[in-house]
């Protein structure tokens, strides 16, 4: 296969154009400048060195982690005073895959902070649920929520908001996640919140490998038996593990600007052991974690792997084609998608 001639300077055309999966993404980290200038009036809120929708774009410019918590925790989380305001998120959302073409996406929510703040979860997830039907409807494009029960505030706040989500079960939900900072507790804490999830027939992930060594990976695996790994870079210390992963082909969720952001584990996307993983027959998918505040969506992850010569197009089209199989789509639905996508992917060679 030849890629054609006419095509070769037009890579951003190409991946925009393929029907695209995502399967790693947080719907905080898709709030925009005009959602939280729009909350930050609507509310009346007071933000320090806020005083312009420009002062938002440029506190959006994050440098490092600690602007990146800052933004989050204090500009972010603290303009969402009412349940009625994930609506902003949904438009966010829908914004997001309009631009990167983006037919399917599982998409993580993480309840704590705001249910902390009063928020009812019931009324959270009518508007979630809500927001998933009406992107079905206007725009025929499909997403799903894991419900993040968060590493940061102890298994008891966990099972807490396992326990709201199985009595507010819908049909856009699919099942939890383990997210925030890993750092703070090890898998194994969260043994029973998982084992009852899946009980229940909710699906289960978890974050690992992001900041922790080889063997938060290995307790995600083993502890939660989790079916997929957010992240899981930290894998390329320990080849037992590569090689179990490879073996079972668990796909790992790998974000790449996210990784070079924080820069734990890579700082660039010349020594991101994404192209290791590859190279040794593991299952990688590339998602965009928070694109907004990153500054990478999912066709930027995608063009840029491209024209840092990390993969060439072949092989960008089977990233591509991973991701979608790695979703939680039904066998008959992946078929038929990737049939369309493999029918766009085809014209692009000679
Ligand atoms: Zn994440």
């Amino acid at each position: 296969m030849r890629i054609k001639d006419v095509l070769k300077d037009d890579y951003r055309t190409i991946i925009r154009e393929i029907p695209k999966t995502e399967i790693h993404l947080h719907i905080e980290g898709l709030a925009s400048v005009d959602t939280i200038w729009s909350l930050k009036e609507k509310h009346n809120i007071t933000l320090p060195g806020i005083k312009t929708k420009t002062d938002i774009s440029k506190r959006f410019k994050v440098k490092n982690l600690d602007d990146f918590i800052d933004l989050f925790l204090n500009v972010i989380q603290n303009c969402f005073r009412t349940e009625n305001d994930l609506d902003f998120l949904i438009q966010d959302t829908r914004d997001y895959l309009k631009r990167n073409n983006i037919f399917y996406a599982e998409i993580f929510f993480a309840p704590s902070k705001f249910v902390m703040n009063g928020f009812s979860f019931a009324d959270m997830m009518n508007h979630l649920d809500n927001g998933a039907q009406l992107i079905q409807k206007e725009d025929n494009r499909e997403i799903k929520f894991l419900i993040d029960v968060s590493r940061g505030f102890g298994p008891e706040n966990a099972m807490n908001n396992l326990n709201l989500t199985l009595k507010n079960r819908k049909p856009s939900i699919l099942g939890i996640g383990l997210g925030g900072a890993e750092s703070k507790g090890p898998a194994s804490d969260y043994k029973k919140v998982f084992k009852k999830a899946r009980t229940h027939g909710l699906k289960v992930l978890a974050h690992a490998g992001e900041d922790v060594g080889p063997e938060s990976i290995w307790s995600a695996l083993k502890d939660l038996k989790v079916s997929r790994i957010g992240h899981g870079i930290s894998a390329k210390f320990d080849p037992k593990l590569e090689q179990y992963l490879a073996k079972k082909q668990i796909p790992l969720e790998i974000c790449p600007m996210s990784n070079i952001f924080t820069g734990k584990y890579a700082t660039s996307y010349k020594n991101h052991p994404i192209r290791h993983f590859f190279d040794n027959g593991l299952y990688v998918t590339v998602n965009s974690d928070d694109p907004t505040i990153f500054g990478a969506e999912l066709d930027d992850e995608y063009y840029n792997l491209l024209t840092n010569n990390i993969f060439s197009l072949e092989e960008i089209f089977l990233l591509m084609k991973n991701n979608l199989y790695a979703t939680f789509l039904s066998d008959k639905e992946k078929t038929e998608h990737w049939k369309q996508m493999k029918q766009i992917m085809d014209k692009c060679f000679t």
